[in-house]
C-alpha cells in the first residue's frame, strides 16, 4: 500500500528524457516507483493531462532571510520550486558579527526584506533557518563579500592575516554544511579582491568538493575578461564553476552572447566543470549604488554617503562614474530612463519611478546622489539586456534557469514571483524556443548536479519526493515591472519530501522545507 499515487500524468525525468504517461508512487519522503499498475494507495491524485516533474531547483536565490519571516512564504512553491540555493553574489547572511553588520549593514538590510540582520556564525544561521521552518528547501552558499567584510571591514586593501581568517571562516562554513562558495565581484568589498584572493578561498571549497558560483567582475564591456578570470579561478582551485545570471549587458555589447557561450564551451573542453544559469528578462535588479564605481564605497556606505554630500567628493565620484573606461559602476552604460527605483528605506515617493522621472529637468546624477544619501542601500530594476542574447543563452545546454529573486515584499523584480513559469509559458509554449523536457532539465538535474544535491533533480524510483505537477497549457506569469507580485498560473501540486504543500493550486500552510547541508 503506497502512501500516495499520482495517477495518469505525463512524467518528465528531469534528465531531458521525453514525457511518458505513467503513475508515480510516493512512500514517506521518497519516490518508490514510476510506471503502470503500481498497486493500491492510501491517497490517489488524478493528474491526467498534467506534467509531473522533479521539483525545480533555483540555483540563484537571495531568499536567505525568508525562512526567518513570521509568515510562510510560498512564492517559490507557486512556481514549482522545491529547493533554493541562497547566499549568492557573495552575500551570505553568515558569518556576521556586530562590527560587520555595522560596516555593511545597509546592503544586508536591502536584501533582508524587514528581517533583522543578526550576528551569527554559519552553523547558527543554518540552525535558525531550520528551526524557523522554511517554506521550501534551502541550500546555502558562503559568500565572499560576507567573509571579506567580516575579516577586513570595508577596506580596499587586505589587512595582515585577513585572507587566512577568511579561509578559516570558509572552512568552518563548509564544515557546517555550506554547499559552495559565492562571489559578487561588482559589489564592495568583494570587488576589491584580486584573483589570487579568490583562488585561495576556492581552494578551501575544493577541499570540501564544493562548487564556486560567481557574479563575475563584469557583465558588459569586460565580459570576456571576467569569464577568463572565473575560469582561471576554477582551473587553479579545481572546483566546479557556476557562472551566475549569464547575460550580456549594455547596448554597445549586445550580440555578445555567442562569445560568452564560446568561452564556457572552451573551458568545458579544457576540463573545467562549468555551467551557468540565467533569468528570462531584459532587466536585472540590484542595489542602486551599483550605478557608482566601487571607489565610491571605500570605507563603507556611511563613507559613500559622506562623499555624495560633499560637493568635491560628489564631483570625484561623478568623474569616475562618467568615465566609460572605468571598470565598475553602470552609470555610463545606461540611460536614467532605464533605471527604476524599487526599494527605499525612507522615501516611498521615489519607488516605482525611474531616475529620469525623478530628475525631470534636473540633473539625473544629482538626483541619484540625493536618493542614495537618503538610503545608500536602495534597490533598483535596470534594463540592460537584449532579447536576442537572452534567447541565444537560453538554448545553450550548459545554462540552467535561476531567478536571482529578492525577498517577496514590496516592489521587486517580477522574477521573484514568476521566473520559472515565465520560461515554461513564454519560451516553451508560446515561442517554442525550448522543448518541455529540455526546459525541465535546465530547472532540475542541471542544477542539482552542479551543487552536489544527490537524490534531487530527477524523477524516478529512489529520488527524494520533491515533485511538481503543472499544466503545460496554462503555466505562466503575467507580472510586470510595475506590478510584479502576481501569483503564477498553472502549478497545481507540489510535494516537498513527500509532504503535499501546494494542493490544487493552493498553499496548504505547511512549512515543510529543510536546510540541505553539503
Ligand atoms: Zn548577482
Amino acid at each position: 500500500m503506497h502512501d500516495l499515487v499520482l495517477r495518469g500524468g505525463t512524467v518528465y525525468d528531469g534528465l531531458g528524457g521525453p514525457g511518458v504517461r505513467a503513475d508515480v508512487a510516493v512512500d514517506g519522503d521518497q519516490v518508490t516507483a514510476v510506471g503502470e499498475d503500481l498497486g493500491p494507495a492510501r491517497r490517489v491524485l488524478d493528474v491526467d493531462g498534467l506534467a509531473v516533474a522533479p521539483g525545480f531547483l533555483d540555483p540563484h536565490s537571495h531568499s536567505d532571510p525568508v525562512p526567518l519571516m513570521a509568515d510562510a512564504q510560498p512564492f517559490k512553491l507557486h512556481q514549482g520550486v522545491t529547493t533554493e540555493i541562497v547566499g549568492n553574489c557573495g552575500f551570505s547572511f553568515a558569518p556576521l558579527d556586530a562590527a560587520t553588520i555595522e560596516a555593511a549593514g545597509p546592503l544586508f538590510a536591502e536584501l533582508a526584506g524587514g528581517v533583522p540582520v543578526l550576528p551569527r556564525d554559519f552553523a547558527g544561521y543554518l540552525a535558525d533557518a531550520q528551526a524557523a521552518g522554511p517554506t521550501n528547501h534551502l541550500a546555502v552558499l558562503v559568500g565572499h563579500n560576507t567573509l571579506r567584510a567580516y575579516a577586513n571591514g570595508m577596506d580596499e586593501k587586505l589587512r595582515p592575516g585577513a585572507l587566512a581568517r577568511m579561509c578559516e571562516l570558509a572552512d568552518a562554513a563548509f564544515a557546517a554544511g555550506a554547499v559552495g562558495l559565492s562571489s559578487g565581484l561588482i559589489y564592495p568589498p568583494g570587488s576589491y579582491a584580486d584573483t589570487d584572493e579568490l583562488v585561495a578561498l576556492a581552494r578551501v571549497a575544493h577541499r570540501w568538493n564544493r562548487p564556486y558560483a560567481t557574479h563575475m567582475r563584469n557583465e558588459d564591456d569586460q565580459l570576456e575578461a571576467a569569464l577568463d578570470e572565473a575560469i582561471e579561478i576554477a582551473t587553479r582551485a579545481r572546483v566546479r564553476l557556476q557562472v551566475s545570471h549569464c547575460k550580456v549587458a549594455g547596448k554597445a555589447n549586445h550580440g555578445g552572447a555567442p562569445a560568452l557561450l564560446a568561452k564556457l564551451h572552451a573551458a568545458r573542453l579544457a576540463g573545467v566543470d562549468v555551467r551557468g544559469d540565467q533569468y528570462p528578462y531584459l532587466a536585472g535588479g540590484t542595489f542602486l549604488n551599483a550605478l557608482l564605481p566601487g571607489s565610491a564605497q571605500v570605507g563603507g556606505l556611511d563613507a559613500m554617503r559622506a562623499r555624495l554630500v560633499d560637493p568635491d567628493g560628489r564631483k570625484t565620484v561623478r568623474a569616475a562614474a562618467e568615465d566609460s573606461a572605468y571598470p565598475q559602476g553602470f552609470w555610463s552604460r545606461v540611460a536614467p530612463a532605464d533605471v527604476l527605483v524599487t526599494t527605499h528605506a525612507t522615501r516611498t515617493d521615489v519607488t516605482g519611478r525611474t531616475l529620469a522621472e525623478l530628475a525631470g529637468t534636473a540633473d539625473a546624477f544629482d538626483t541619484l546622489c540625493e536618493v542614495l544619501i537618503a538610503d545608500p542601500g536602495a534597490g533598483m530594476v535596470i534594463t540592460m539586456m537584449d532579447e536576442a542574447d537572452v534567447r541565444t543563452i537560453m538554448v545553450d545546454p550548459l545554462v540552467g534557469i535561476g531567478s536571482d529573486n529578492g525577498p517577496p515584499v514590496g516592489l521587486q523584480h517580477p522574477r521573484t514571483w514568476g521566473c520559472f513559469p515565465k520560461v515554461l509559458g513564454e519560451y516553451v509554449r508560446e515561442r517554442g524556443l525550448l522543448t518541455l523536457p529540455e526546459a525541465i532539465r535546465k530547472m532540475t538535474s542541471a542544477i542539482a548536479d552542479q551543487f552536489g544535491l544527490a537524490g534531487r533533480g530527477y524523477l524516478g524510483a529512489g529520488a527524494v519526493a520533491d515533485v511538481v505537477v503543472f499544466d503545460p497549457a496554462t503555466i505562466g506569469h503575467t507580472g510586470t515591472y510595475a506590478v510584479p507580485d502576481v501569483r503564477p498560473t498553472g502549478v497545481r501540486h507540489v510535494l516537498l519530501t513527500g509532504a503535499h504543500v501546494i494542493d490544487s493550486g493552493e498553499f496548504t500552510g505547511a512549512r515543510a522545507g529543510q536546510v540541505l547541508r553539503g
